[in-house]
């Protein structure tokens, strides 16, 4: 599986190019298409985002340096491993770069159950998760990080 090759597929409208990511993202990640169509504009998609290792982080900060000077990127649909690198490595996303939603991971203690759950940046206050029932016996659920840390990439209001 980790050897299976980043699927990149690319939909340009208007000055917007709409990239969706899918698979694994490492040494044998090709991100030459992307640099190659120049656009004032992209919007990511890590929904189908499995894994990142650190030869893709490099492979990453390459394609981030290249672009991310002259254009606007937005980040959607962050997989908790994507998260994770925003917070902790310098250069995976630029000044110019603008989160939009991503995942949290949530746990029930009663069921023994996880959850990731799609939230928008700007719905976060303070940097605390929201408070999200279980589906199944609606009890609160716990939120399965450290906020202080999860929530790090998110300027404080
Ligand atoms: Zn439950």
């Amino acid at each position: 599986m980790s050897s299976e090759k980043l699927v990149i597929n690319t939909q340009v409208v208007g000055n917007v190019c709409k990239v969706d990511f899918i698979g694994n993202i490492n040494e044998d990640a090709d991100f030459e298409k992307i640099i190659a169509l120049k656009m004032p504009e992209y919007h990511f998609n890590f929904d189908q985002v499995a894994m990142i290792n650190s030869c893709g982080i490099r492979e990453w900060i390459s394609l981030i340096t290249k672009i991310g000077t002259q254009a606007t990127i937005k980040y959607f649909n962050c997989r908790q491993i994507v998260v994770e690198q925003i917070n902790v490595v310098h250069g995976f996303i630029t000044d110019k770069s603008q989160i939009q939603t991503f995942y949290t991971p949530y746990y029930c203690d009663k069921c023994n159950l996880e959850k990731q759950v799609l939230v928008e940046v700007k719905s976060i206050n303070n940097r605390k998760a929201p408070a999200i029932k279980c589906d199944k016996c609606s009890s609160k659920m716990e939120f399965d990080a450290i906020e202080e840390h999860y929530f790090s990439f998110i300027p404080k209001k």
